[in-house]
Formats: structure tokens, C-alpha cells, sequence
């Protein structure tokens, strides 16, 4: 399985950075987690094939760039872009996003070949297919309903936690899950601004390193995610001198093939 979490900012010289101010993991080239980044740091080749988008939690960060993902589409598509998301997510994205004040309300409109977009509701907690992957979500702690996922292509699995605060249920599904490849892990804040962590219902390198406590598979490589630009430095650091083992930063842009 090929995991790449998308750039969401560019240096001066047009180039990825490694600041992430959103969210969007695409797997296999042909399916996405979550839409933060999508329409502005996909492939050409992603976006001809992406027609599965799974979202995590609507979050602006998570969904940034599924309008304009569509938008740009709209025209050529032969088939729906399919959105994975509960009813509460999809009530939120037509209500809030796609409410024809902030963008367009898709779902209502066609193209020469039919529907543009497509809602498939799950529950949380559920098992299902999308495209080539079986996914088994999971609910997380976080400010609204949100979503983990184990992801799996039949070979091996890889876990990704979303946006979420101290949680257990995710933990033991990583820990009963045999073809565990790797675990993809938040950490939003730095130890020192906890408070903050705790209110918006994310991690610090000491929440990780508690949460890293329910786990149990150690040869599991867990790969931080979701760190705030501006304090990833700090982060890195204190995850650094944490020694956690087996834990490290996933690379902004990089496939990984699991
Ligand atoms: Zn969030």
C-alpha cells in the first residue's frame, strides 16, 4: 500500500515545505483521507484516478480543498466523486460548505454524465469498502464526531488516527489488528501548550507518549502527523529527547509503501 500525506504550503522557491496546515492522505494514488490539500497539492495522475474521498471530521483543515477538488473536476467526470462520511459530517458539508453561499451544493447538480458527487453514510465504529481498501473506522476524541481508520489493502494494514485527543478504542484496534504496518499518529501541540491541546482536543509529545502506553505492538513503527506549523520545531524536539521508540515524523510529500 502507498501512503502519501500531501504538502498543504510551499518555500519561496515553489517547493514543498515540511509545515502542514492541512490534512490530506492519499493511498494508493486512487483514494484520499480527508481533503485539506486536495485540489492544490495532488498529481496530475491523483487527480484523474482520486473518486474516493473518506473524511476523518469536517474540520476546515480536513476539508479545505474537497470543493474546489470537485470544482475542478466537474466537467470530465464520468462518475461521482464518491464522499465517505457519517450523517452528521454530511449534514455539516451541506449545511455549512455546500449551502450555495459558500460554494456550490453539488450534490443537487449534474454533468453531461450525471451526479457530481455522491454521499456513501457509514456509521462510526463501521467496517466498509472503498475502492480497493477495506477501511474499519473508529470513533476519536476530538471538539466534534471524528473518525480513525484502520485501512487495509489485503496485504497489510495501516492505522491513521485523525484529529483526536487521549482515546482507547483506537489503540485497541491497532493492537488487534495482526498485519499492522504502521500507525499514523497525532501531535498538534507542544508540551507547554497543553492547555490549549486539551480545549481543542488534540496531542502534545507527552499525551502521545501516554497514549503510546496502550500499545502494544512495539516493532510497529508510529509515524507523527497533523503538527501545527508553527510549533513543529518545538515538537520534533520534544518528541526527539522523548526517545519514544519506534516513533518518528512522517516526511510531507514522501510515498511511503507499506
Ligand atoms: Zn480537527
Amino acid at each position: 500500500m502507498k501512503i502519501q500525506l500531501l504538502p498543504s504550503t510551499f518555500d519561496e522557491n515553489g517547493r514543498a515545505s515540511v509545515r502542514q496546515h492541512l490534512l490530506s492522505i492519499v493511498v494508493d494514488n486512487k483514494v484520499a483521507i480527508d481533503a485539506g490539500s486536495l485540489a492544490f497539492a495532488c498529481s496530475d495522475r491523483q487527480r484523474e484516478q482520486i473518486r474516493d474521498v473518506i473524511l476523518t471530521h469536517t474540520h476546515l483543515d480536513h476539508i479545505a480543498g474537497l470543493p474546489l477538488f470537485i470544482d475542478d473536476l466537474f466537467a470530465t467526470l464520468t462518475a461521482p466523486i464518491r464522499i465517505h462520511a457519517t450523517r452528521e459530517m454530511i449534514d455539516i458539508l451541506e449545511r455549512d460548505i455546500f449551502n450555495w453561499s459558500i460554494y456550490p451544493r453539488f450534490s443537487e447538480l449534474s454533468n453531461d454524465n450525471g451526479s457530481v458527487v455522491e454521499y456513501h453514510e457509514f456509521a462510526r465504529g463501521s467496517a466498509f469498502t472503498v475502492a480497493h481498501l477495506s477501511i474499519r473506522s473508529v470513533a476519536v476524541n476530538h471538539e466534534v464526531a471524528a473518525n480513525g481508520y484502520l485501512v487495509s489493502d489485503g496485504k497489510g494494514s495501516v492505522a491513521i488516527s485523525g484529529d483526536t485527543a487521549e482515546t482507547d478504542d483506537f489503540w485497541k484496534l491497532c493492537n488487534e489488528t495482526d498485519d499492522l504496518r504502521a500507525v499514523l499518529a497525532e501531535c498538534a501541540f507542544p508540551d507547554e501548550l497543553s492547555e490549549l491541546a486539551s480545549v481543542s482536543h488534540h496531542l502534545t509529545p507527552k499525551g502521545l507518549a501516554n497514549e503510546l502506553k496502550k500499545f502494544d505492538k512495539v516493532d510497529c513503527p508510529v509515524y507523527v502527523i497533523n503538527m501545527k506549523p508553527m510549533y513543529r520545531e518545538k515538537i520534533v524536539e520534544q518528541l526527539n529527547a522523548a526517545r519514544l521508540p519506534g516513533v518518528r515524523t512522517l516526511e510531507i510529500g514522501k510515498v511511503y509503501e507499506w
